[in-house]
């Protein structure tokens, strides 16, 4: 016979927006003591504009920056990619043929233009790389800030502005009624993470975090009896949803961390997780 807890589960996670690929998943979900959310298209909505593109190099004007970036970007999927391509075709430019991409995981994107070795990269990549990210990059909070390198020098940076999504305020009140702290890592700037934070009230966030500082991330909120919850898009994340207590893959995300995850939303909406909680903790108190 099929346990209870497995029907009950089946049936709230269809009508809300959860697939649960890991049967003791819901039950797991009611002793979450901390989540660790991802950014870009989970507690924001992940529908990026550009706002600003300025080149730091005389040899390339800001048109060429975004001429060049959108030739790698049309071959990404990231909603940094489709913000730039956005952009592009609002300018009516003509997007350039490209050679050799490749995904710098969790980093950026890169491939030979013109005969030009292109990066759009992350501030990570560039501290990374001991470049020095120009003063006026972060002029304002609310930006995402991708900066593109032509022949491993920068050339420029190009500003995205994201909007919170509506139902991370709710979902984290939630959380926080329910004694669940609620952290976030994402691969973007510092400054904009620390906006987020704030704007939200999260307990803490990392930011600039590459991938394989995800995992780190989990294990050492597990060595202090934590019991974590995670969520993440890409295939970068699929060992940080492994190593999660509880992994959580949002909707819009790549096979890979879908086949590694516990619970998959499809929305990618925090508050159908406030949902799952608040319903695992009623089903098993009942059921005590
Ligand atoms: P997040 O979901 O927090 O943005 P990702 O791991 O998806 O984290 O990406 C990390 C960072 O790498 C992004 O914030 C961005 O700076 C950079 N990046 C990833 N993909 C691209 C891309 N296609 N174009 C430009 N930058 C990218
Ligand atoms: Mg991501």
């Amino acid at each position: 016979a099929i346990p209870l807890v497995v029907a009950i589960s089946t049936a709230v996670s269809a009508q809300n927006g959860l697939l649960i690929r890991n049967r003791t998943a819901f039950e797991e979900s009611r002793k979450i003591s901390v989540l660790v959310f991802d950014k870009t298209g989970t507690l924001t909505k992940g529908d990026f504009g550009v706002t600003r593109i300025k080149s730091v190099h005389v040899d390339y004007s800001s048109d060429e920056i975004l001429r060049l970036s959108s030739a790698l970007e049309q071959s990404s999927e990231h909603p940094i990619a489709v913000g730039i391509i956005k952009k592009v075709k609002e300018e009516k430019m003509t997007i350039p043929n490209l050679e050799n991409f490749n995904a710098i995981t969790g980093k950026g994107v890169e491939a030979i233009v013109e005969g030009k070795q292109i990066k759009v990269v992350s501030p990570g990549y560039l501290r990374d790389e001991k470049i020095t990210i120009p003063k006026d990059a972060y002029s304002d909070a609310a930006e995402t800030v991708v900066f593109v390198l032509i022949d491993d020098q920068l050339a420029g940076y190009i500003a995205l502005a994201d909007e919170i999504r509506p139902e991370s305020a709710k979902a984290i009140k939630i959380f926080k009624e329910n004694n669940i702290k609620v952290l976030m890592a994402t691969g973007d700037n510092e400054i904009t993470a620390k906006a987020v934070s704030d704007n939200l009230g999260l307990d803490g966030y990392f930011a600039e975090v590459l991938p394989h500082q995800k995992v780190e991330i989990v294990k050492d909120l597990q060595s202090k009896n934590e019991f974590v919850a995670m969520t993440g898009d890409g295939v970068n994340d699929a060992p940080a949803l492994a190593q999660a207590n509880v992994g959580i893959a949002v909707g819009s995300g790549t096979d890979v961390a879908a086949e590694t995850a516990d619970i998959i939303l499809v929305n990618s909406n925090p508050q159908d997780i406030a949902n799952l909680i608040l319903f695992g903790k009623a089903t098993y108190n009942k059921m005590i």
